[in-house]
């Protein structure tokens, strides 16, 4: 069996060898392949995104839509969270979480001493697919550009994906939640270019499965948060 706690350690050393060899150093790095001014500060260039976002049309979930929701919060953030996509509140708030997924969301944050304004919360999708459908894979690649950038802006230490659809597309992969779940990935760990990111990531199950299944969900949830609470509290001392 995979000893995870190894792997937490080995994690959490390379990211340490990341930030003191400049190779990354939040806050001080200039990203190449974000578009606009790299001087401009960050909320600038976040604002920018939403703008395009909201007059996006890129691909047929834009026709459904009453509003698009680029993502909210704290453009210093040094935590992401990425969902599906946004659901019927959502979609009438232009905000993202704010349904009764939202709301646990809300609550699993503070369980781990995280208060929304603090983080950013966003989805692979801006838009919101029809009935709540997962998203379809040329949905997630028009989309996903806005992601990228928003990662590469924000710069966070940790990446939080909610769910299969998130935790796929950060990471490349198409393997299920209870595969991916409780231990560390990186984001792009082999792209190898300066400037390039090596970010954590850590994946746990939906807000809104816990809200159906909570006897099934909640306690590997309450498992993963631990675990970001911990790296993140491991990360934070040693910087
Ligand atoms: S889901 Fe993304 S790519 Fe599709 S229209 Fe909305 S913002 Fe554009």
């Amino acid at each position: 069996m995979r000893d995870i706690r190894l792997e937490y350690v080995r994690l959490v050393h390379d990211t340490i060898d990341c930030l003191e060899s400049g190779f990354r150093t939040k806050g001080r790095v200039s990203y190449p392949r974000i578009a606009g001014d790299p001087h401009e500060d960050k909320a600038s260039r976040i604002r920018e995104i939403s703008s395009a976002v909201v007059r996006c049309s890129r691909c047929g979930l834009s026709q459904g839509r009453l509003h698009a929701v680029p993502g909210e919060g704290n453009v210093e953030a040094d935590v992401i969270f990425i969902g599906e996509g946004p659901g019927s509140s959502e979609d009438r708030q232009g905000k993202p979480f704010v349904g009764r997924a939202g709301q646990l969301l809300t609550k699993m944050l503070a369980a781990i001493d995280l208060r929304r304004e603090e983080v950013f919360i966003t989805n692979v999708v801006k838009c919101r697919p029809p009935q709540n459908r997962t998203p379809l894979p040329e949905e997630i690649a028009h989309c996903f550009p806005y992601l990228e950038r928003q990662i590469e802006i924000i710069d966070p230490l940790v990446i939080c994906c909610l769910g299969g659809p998130a935790a796929n597309t950060v990471l490349g992969s198409s393997v299920a939640v209870s595969r991916l779940r409780g231990t560390l990935h990186q984001y792009r760990p082999d792209s190898g270019r300066p400037g390039g990111l090596c970010i954590p990531v850590i994946v746990t199950y939906h807000p809104a499965a816990v809200l159906r299944f909570p006897e099934k969900y909640r306690r590997p949830v309450w498992n993963d948060l631990k675990l970001l609470r911990d790296y993140y509290r491991d990360i934070k001392t040693v910087r």
